[in-house]
């Protein structure tokens, strides 16, 4: 496996590195020489650090190593809009895989999450600008309307009411602009600085005794008994292996056919603080409309706006994930447009940091996790399809669970048992992918100035496999 290293970092993750005390990576060496561990972790972003955190709670005498490529929040964890998110939206999906019972409490478990990351953040006394004021899922052409009401009747249907339907009127005011149609109210959102949080994640794993190995790329992997992970001066020899490797788990062949790998692009303002108090935004509140590539946006206590556009700004061609998934890339004017179309106030506040990252996309809109064929031993989860940060937390439980060999209900729920469905073989997929895309950008074109897209461009664009907010039909 390759990893590039990020050229260019995320705004969160300067303004997080510049807070470390500068001896701070001298706690993490490079892995150097052979070693043994209970669980050897790979990947420290959200996945890998919780699953370590989670480890040490349940079994504090366990040795676990965690081996990073870059360093610890250099992935999508230190890249992203940092909307704490429930699973609430994904319910219609959730509820029909793993049945009402098992769904509801998953649905539970990620609004307890959210919370919990909350306390995370006041305890290790970082703030981490989290702020607990939920997530506007709007509507901002008329074809987005009720886009949201599937999965409210879905939540209806067990007894669950997290989203509170709000007047037109105060969608727009909430949301700090007219272009904002209408839309539901989730108070169980927050949103967090969430450079800040994986480095505190970070910090707090080491404080556990987690050893953690910063700048160590696993290079191979040891499918065998027992499981082993080498890099370029080492090797781990462990228990069990854990891949938390979000998009470049592409790269191992056993997850070609199970996760997508798209980039997601994003951008921050200079403080433009006068500005967003003049169009009433002034709370830490996620905003996001419904289409296919998703614009979510949401401002910082500093007073910048942060605006993000998912979808897939990149495809991949091949088996490596590469530099083009890394950088702010030809899309730049498509994510400004958007911001200018919504935010016309803040059509020329400068930008400080244009950035993108990668998403692992799959075909459900959820993450799976399990065990790889033939190697029990070796156990992964990724795959949040852009919902990660809240949800990682359980990801981690989840993968504490199993690689401890625990019978519990995280071991046992249906996000455990691998991949839930299968993307088409390369090259149909980069093919089939690129026109696809095509698709979802004119379809989303097409609403935007109220035409109504052609069949074709329907049809196609229904084959977009769900990001942030489910599909909508037609
Ligand atoms: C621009 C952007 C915006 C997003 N916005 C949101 C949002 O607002 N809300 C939300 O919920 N989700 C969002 N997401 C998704 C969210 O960031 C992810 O779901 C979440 O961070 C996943 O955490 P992770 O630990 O699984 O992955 P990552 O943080 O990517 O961690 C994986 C780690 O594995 C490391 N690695 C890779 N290969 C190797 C190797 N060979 N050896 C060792 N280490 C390796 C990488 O360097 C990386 O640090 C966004 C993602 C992006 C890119």
């Amino acid at each position: 496996m390759t990893v590039e290293k990020p050229r260019h970092r995320s705004y969160w993750l300067r303004e997080a590195l510049a807070a470390e005390p500068a001896l701070s990576a001298a706690e993490t060496p490079p892995l150097d020489g052979d070693r043994r561990a209970d669980i050897c972790i790979v990947g420290g972003g959200f996945t890998g650090l919780w699953t370590a955190i989670h480890l040490k709670a349940l079994e504090p005498a366990l040795e676990v190593r965690l081996l990073e490529a870059d360093i610890c929040g250099g992935g999508a964890s230190g890249r992203n809009g940092g909307f704490v998110m429930t699973w609430m939206s994904k319910a219609p999906t959730l509820l029909k895989l793993c049945g009402a019972q098992e769904g509801v409490r998953l649905l539970k478990e990620s609004e307890a999450g959210v919370r919990t990351i909350g306390a995370f953040c006041r305890e290790a006394g970082i703030g981490a600008h989290f702020r607990h004021d939920g997530w506007l899922w709007t509507a901002t052409n008329k074809a987005q309307l009720g886009a949201w009401k599937p999965c409210l009747e879905a939540l209806d249907k067990v007894g669950l009411h997290p989203f509170a339907e709000l007047a037109p009127a105060e969608v727009a005011r909430r949301a700090g602009s007219p272009g904002h149609l209408a839309g539901v109210h989730e108070a169980g959102v927050a949103t967090v600085q969430p450079a800040m949080l994986a480095r505190a994640l970070r910090r707090r794993a080491l404080d556990l005794g987690v050893r953690i190995h910063e700048n160590s790329p696993m290079t191979a992997l040891h499918r065998g008994t027992p499981p082993a992970v080498r890099t370029a001066r080492g090797r781990v020899e462990a228990r069990a292996v854990v891949l938390a490797l979000n998009a470049w788990a592409y790269e191992l062949p056993e997850f070609r056919r199970s996760v997508y790998p798209v980039s997601v692009d994003q951008l921050a303002t200079e403080p433009v603080p006068e500005r967003l108090a003049r169009i009433g935004l002034a709370d830490g509140v996620a905003i996001s409309d419904s289409r296919l590539m998703v614009d979510y946006y949401r401002t910082t206590p500093d007073g910048r706006m942060v605006f993000g556009k998912g979808g897939a700004g990149h495809l991949l061609f091949g088996a490596k994930v590469g530099r083009k998934i890394e950088y702010p890339g030809t899309r730049h004017d498509e994510v400004m447009a958007d911001l200018r179309r919504l935010y016309p106030d803040l059509a020329d506040a400068p930008i400080a940091v244009a950035w993108r990252g990668p998403v692992a996309r799959t075909s459900t809109g959820l993450p799976f996790f399990g065990r790889l064929e033939g190697a029990p031993g070796i156990v992964y989860g990724h795959g949040y399809s852009g919902n990660g940060v809240g949800p990682s937390y359980l990801g981690g439980r989840i993968l504490a669970s199993l690689a401890l060999g625990r019978q519990d209900e995280w071991a046992a729920t249906p996000l455990a048992r691998g991949a839930l469905g299968r993307l088409p073989p390369d090259p149909i997929r980069y093919f089939g992918g690129l026109l696809v895309r095509r698709a979802v950008m004119a379809k989303d074109r097409a609403e935007d100035e109220g035409r109504a897209p052609s069949a074709l461009v329907r049809t196609l664009a229904g084959f977009a496999p769900s990001g942030l907010t489910p599909k909508r039909k037609g």
